[in-house]
């Protein structure tokens, strides 16, 4: 309310109202060019720069566009497929998750990738990093680490690349 404490407190009284005050309905008002602005939605005398007063206020959700826009086809766990539009260069990897910041709202959500119907297109399309800031490991560290992980085994080498991306 500080817009309206802004626009309504400080006013002198003019047209025989009471200062900050609706002759018609005793709500919260003003006197703009001879006119009663009222702040009452109901009122006959109700404010008309009240779209502009709804605008300067917060973002509304829904506004929300992605930097990088990706599609991604999901089938959920109702089995119904879904199209989402996301947000690439938010994107993180979480072991077999991907935290995705869609449009339009922002929110981000938590997508599996064995449910994503174009994980390859998923994969290419997004910076690859294994958490936050970290790079996608080279192609040598990825092929030590996909066939310990294959084959449960283990080696010097990979408990080193393991240690350098503990997320993958
Ligand atoms: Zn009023």
């Amino acid at each position: 309310m500080g817009l309206f404490d802004k626009l309504f407190g400080k006013q002198s009284q003019q047209d025989g109202a009471p200062a900050g005050q609706c002759p018609d309905c005793g709500a919260m008002a003003m006197t703009i060019g001879g006119r009663v602005q009222c702040t009452n939605p109901t009122c006959k005398n109700f404010l008309s720069v009240s779209s502009a007063v709804a605008s300067s206020g917060a973002p509304r959700r829904g506004s929300f566009a992605p930097a990088k826009p990706l599609n991604i086809r999901y089938r959920n766990f109702r089995g119904e497929e879904k199209t989402f539009v996301a947000d690439a260069s938010t994107m993180e990897r979480k072991q077999q998750h991907f935290v995705a910041q869609l449009a339009p709202t922002g929110e981000r959500i938590v997508l599996a990738r064995n449910r994503m119907l174009n994980l390859a297109e998923v994969e290419a399309a997004f910076p690859q990093r294994v958490a936050a800031g970290q790079d996608w490991p080279s192609a040598r560290e990825r092929q030590v680490l996909n066939f310990h992980k294959k084959h449960g085994s283990s080696s010097p080498l990979y408990e080193k690349t393991r240690a350098k991306y503990p997320n993958w």
